[in-house]
């Protein structure tokens, strides 16, 4: 599904991510991990295409997606495959003056040409699936956390993504309102969508990962089956982190 060789990123004369590999296969949920600073956002950002890369190159659905090049600077992005992708951030990012149902059709309506009344057809499916229903004609405002960033997991999820990238989406909810959050996650899990995400919570990553990487240092430096990354690591700076964090 996805296949990272030597990704290298900088900002100006910070090296964030200094030769990462890694693949993915369908139905994976990879969930990031490492010290903070050390690239996780940068690495789904990349992944979302919205970072150059100096170098490397990285494949998506078996196709050339993204290819740094060091003489030039620029970075090439296949765009009909960067649709492909689906990102929710750590803090909501719904437009607050539109109500939760524009928030969800605009960019199936704009920017993918979707008929209006198909739009919010699908847009009402996926609320009700989430059990937001009621909330359809209310804005962002009105909302919990918790429910915010539901609709912006079902925002992505009506552009019908092949790879969901989640970065800390739970942690600036208040703990009530985490469970809710993951209980959409698992289920996607449940169905199958591959998942990239980063999580501070442990506990969650061992229930939803099937497989787990720890970076440090911009390269991966651990990468193995959750029982083995959060259970038993082998590389001791990945045991130093897990350590400190359960
Ligand atoms: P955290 O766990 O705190 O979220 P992270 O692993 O997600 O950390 P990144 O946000 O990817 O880390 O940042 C990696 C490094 O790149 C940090 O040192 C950060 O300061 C730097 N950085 C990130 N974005 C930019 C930017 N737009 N311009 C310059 N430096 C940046
Ligand atoms: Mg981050």
């Amino acid at each position: 599904l996805v296949e990272m060789r030597g990704v290298h990123k900088n900002y100006g004369t910070l090296q964030v991510l200094s030769g990462i590999d890694l693949e993915m296969w369908p139905g994976d949920r990879l969930v990031v991990i490492g010290p903070s600073g050390g690239g996780k956002s940068t690495l789904l950002r990349i992944m979302m295409g919205l970072e150059d890369i100096r170098r490397g190159e990285i494949d998506l659905l078996g196709k050339r997606y993204i290819t740094g090049h060091e003489q030039s600077g620029k970075t090439r992005i296949d765009s009909t495959l960067r649709k492909q992708v689906g990102m929710v951030f750590q803090h909501y990012t719904l437009f607050p003056h539109l109500t939760i149902i524009s928030n969800l059709t605009l960019a199936a309506i704009k920017t993918r040409g979707m008929p209006k009344p198909a739009a919010l057809d699908k847009g009402m499916q996926l609320l009700k699936r989430l059990g937001l229903e009621s909330k359809a004609q209310s804005y962002p405002s009105q909302l919990s956390g918790g429910q915010k960033q539901r609709v912006a997991i079902a925002r992505a999820l009506m552009l019908d993504p092949r790879l969901m990238l989640f970065d800390e989406v739970t942690s600036a909810l208040d703990p009530e309102l985490v469970a809710e959050v993951e209980a959409v996650m698992l289920e996607l899990a449940e169905q199958q969508m591959p998942m990239m995400l980063v999580t501070h919570d442990m506990w969650f990553a061992k229930n939803i990962a099937s497989r787990v990487i720890f970076c440090a240092g911009g390269v991966v430096v651990e990468d193995g089956p959750p029982e083995q990354v959060l259970g038993d690591p082998v590389n001791p700076r990945t045991r130093e982190f897990i350590e400190r964090v359960f």
